[in-house]
């Protein structure tokens, strides 16, 4: 049950531009709801290259939550006091934590929600090899945070070379590979933007095979034309919500103190993920 809004109404908010796409309010807010804590999360347009600007407006407003997506995510990691060794190494904070103390604490809470989803779905993480597809921010932290979980090894395979190279160099098991990769390894994960908003699949249909864990970023739409390859060859797949929903869990944990039940934001996901379909039908 929703909890009126009073003067001890505790304020989280994501930042972004633009934001007002942003699936942060659904989840959180049934999060907040499910769990009985006195919070909010509201979207915040704030232009770019003023992410520091937002981060010092927590301190005056008392702001105890940030979320924050693009263009903001580099410029918040140098704005906080401190980060955590994901943001460290990938200079990039996608949550802060206003202290009681007036510090502020910056996390990178996206590949370690990747590694919550695998689990979930019962994935060994430490005994698997990782193809990667895509070297931008998303494959980024999931290098970093399988490599520090112990994957077996991870090939990156990204249109633009120098940015695979680059993203190898985020993890001692990892290296720049070829689509060919994909025949022998255990995961592949679609971190490219191929299948946001279309029908495309990033790699062909003829490399994927039972035994094969899928895993696709993208979420809108939730089965892309991979995830439907995949399960044709008879691999197990994760949708794009497992990471969306489990990283938003930790950044949950990081304000409040409380993790809440994963399976209430993925169902106000796909709640607002079906409203959005049937209002772009009309
Ligand atoms: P990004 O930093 O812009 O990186 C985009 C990546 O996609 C780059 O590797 C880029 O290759 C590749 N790419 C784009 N168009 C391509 C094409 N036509 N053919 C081949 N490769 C192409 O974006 P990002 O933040 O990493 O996000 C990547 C995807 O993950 C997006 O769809 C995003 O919505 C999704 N995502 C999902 C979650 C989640 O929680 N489920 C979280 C974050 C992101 P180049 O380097 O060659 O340009």
């Amino acid at each position: 049950m929703t909890r009126p809004i009073s003067g001890a109404t505790r304020l989280a908010a994501v930042i972004g531009s633009p934001v007002r796409h942003s699936l942060s309010p659904a989840l959180h807010n049934a999060a907040f709801d499910a769990t009985g804590l006195d919070w909010r999360l509201v979207a915040l347009e704030v232009a770019p290259g003023e992410g520091a600007s937002a981060v010092a407006a927590m301190r005056t407003l008392g702001i105890g939550g940030l979320a924050v997506t693009t263009p903001h995510k580099a410029d918040v990691a140098t704005a906080v006091d401190e980060v955590d060794p994901a943001a460290r190494a990938l200079r990039s904070v996608n949550t802060v934590v206003l202290r009681d103390d007036g510090t502020t604490f910056g996390a990178s809470t996206d590949g370690a929600g990747f590694i919550d989803s695998l689990r979930a779905a019962d994935v060994d993480v430490d005994r698997s090899r990782f193809v990667v597809l895509g070297a931008g921010g998303a494959a980024r932290s999931i290098v970093d945070a399988v490599g520090r979980a112990g994957a077996v090894e991870i090939a990156i395979v990204n249109r633009t070379t120098e940015r695979a190279i680059a993203a190898a160099a985020l993890a001692a098991v990892a290296r720049v590979g070829t689509v060919d990769d994909v025949r022998a390894t255990d995961v592949l994960v679609n971190a490219t933007s191929v299948g946001m908003g279309n029908d495309e699949s990033p790699i062909d249909a003829d490399l994927l095979h039972a035994g094969l864990i899928v895993a696709d970023l993208v979420y809108h739409p939730l089965e892309t034309a991979l995830l439907r390859a995949a399960e044709a060859a008879g691999a197990r797949t994760i949708d794009g919500l497992g990471m969306l929903v489990h990283q938003a869990v930790r950044q949950q944990q990081l304000w409040t103190g409380v993790s809440p039940d994963p399976a209430v934001l993925r169902a106000a996901a796909e709640s607002e993920l079906a409203t959005r379909l049937a209002a772009a039908d009309r």
